[in-house]
């Protein structure tokens, strides 16, 4: 019997990854293009055939050998593929699954960029074997999934899911979504980056002020794990704040979903998480409405940044 193949492809606000798969989620071949700057659905629509293309021609393969494709999308997207809202590219209102289909010819299947990285921890990562798991996704934002009795829920709209925006603090800072208080508000990355620029206005000290000066005008992630490295007091101040809030996150999770597992996952976990995870942990140990004898498991994701195309595979080729 032929060999079926299935594509993987996630678009972000910087880069567009693609992976080429077979159905049971090995990779064969990947590849990555930069997101033009104020890109219009055609242009998208082009960079995915022609990372397709790429992707097939890199294994001698070509279009009939693909039987379908899932595209991971930052935004909320309806069931039917078209996007609801994507605010870091202008896809708001587009149908994408159907413009994609009428140009690849191949069956194509869209869903939440985060929805799809829990999807692929289900599959193949650390979620694999958890029936009822939460992920919580820390990167510039906080991205968040559900899975349930085996289940994505996505809810009535595809707007499900979004505990970054669950507020947790009345009054609290403001938030990119207009509101104040969200968890994102309090622990996202653009959150700590706010709160250590606001400490370096004071006059507090901290090494992140020369790793600002050589390589980058923005906090990346790496940059606080450098930072907890050298044992910078503040940096390692704010990020122990920043985890709290996400356990404190965590403890309503547990109370709404009971759940087996929490994932925790994203740039910022991935470059700090042996000092947040603890911190995670204790946080919802201490939380005294369970008692012992139900666990909850927190644990770090596995797949890093193929977890999105492999989510968007696993969707293709009808895993969930
Ligand atoms: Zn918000």
């Amino acid at each position: 019997m032929k060999n079926k193949y299935y594509a993987g492809i996630d678009v972000g606000g910087t880069k567009i990854a693609g992976i080429l798969s077979n159905g049971k989620g090995k990779i064969i071949s990947r590849i990555k293009s930069s997101t033009p700057k104020d890109a219009t659905p055609e242009k998208i629509v082009r960079i995915i055939s022609d990372l397709l293309e790429e992707l097939l021609d890199a294994k001698g393969l070509d279009k009939k050998d693909l039987s379908a494709v899932g595209v991971g999308i930052p935004g909320i997207i309806d069931p039917e593929g078209k996007i609801i809202r994507t605010p870091n590219l202008h896809l708001s209102g587009v149908n994408l699954g159907k413009q994609l289909k009428k140009k690849l010819k191949v069956s194509c299947r869209l869903g939440n960029d985060v929805n799809l990285g829990l999807l692929g921890e289900k599959w193949l990562g650390a979620a694999k074997r958890a029936r009822n798991v939460i992920s919580l996704f820390i990167g510039t934002g906080i991205g968040a999934g559900i899975i349930l009795d085996n289940k994505l829920i996505c809810g009535t709209h595809g707007a499900a899911a979004e505990i970054g925006h669950m507020v947790i603090q009345e009054n609290g800072p403001k938030c990119s979504c207009g509101n104040s208080g969200c968890l994102e508000a309090l622990a996202g990355r653009w959150a700590i980056e706010r709160n250590i620029r606001k400490e370096i206005k004071k006059g507090r000290k901290t090494i992140i002020t020369k790793l600002l000066d050589k390589k980058s005008d923005s906090i990346k992630s790496r940059f606080l794990r450098k930072a907890l490295q050298a044992h910078d007091p503040l940096v390692t101040q704010i990020l122990e704040t920043a985890a709290k809030q996400i356990g404190i996150a965590c403890v309503s999770i547990r109370h709404i979903f009971d759940p087996q597992l929490i994932l925790l996952g994203g740039g910022v976990v991935e470059a700090c998480g042996d000092f947040i995870l603890p911190i995670v942990k204790k946080t919802v140990q201490k939380d005294s409405f369970f008692p012992g004898a139900f666990t909850c498991e927190i644990t770090l994701s596995e797949l890093g940044d193929d977890a999105v195309c492999l989510g968007a595979v696993a969707l293709a080729s009808g895993h969930f």
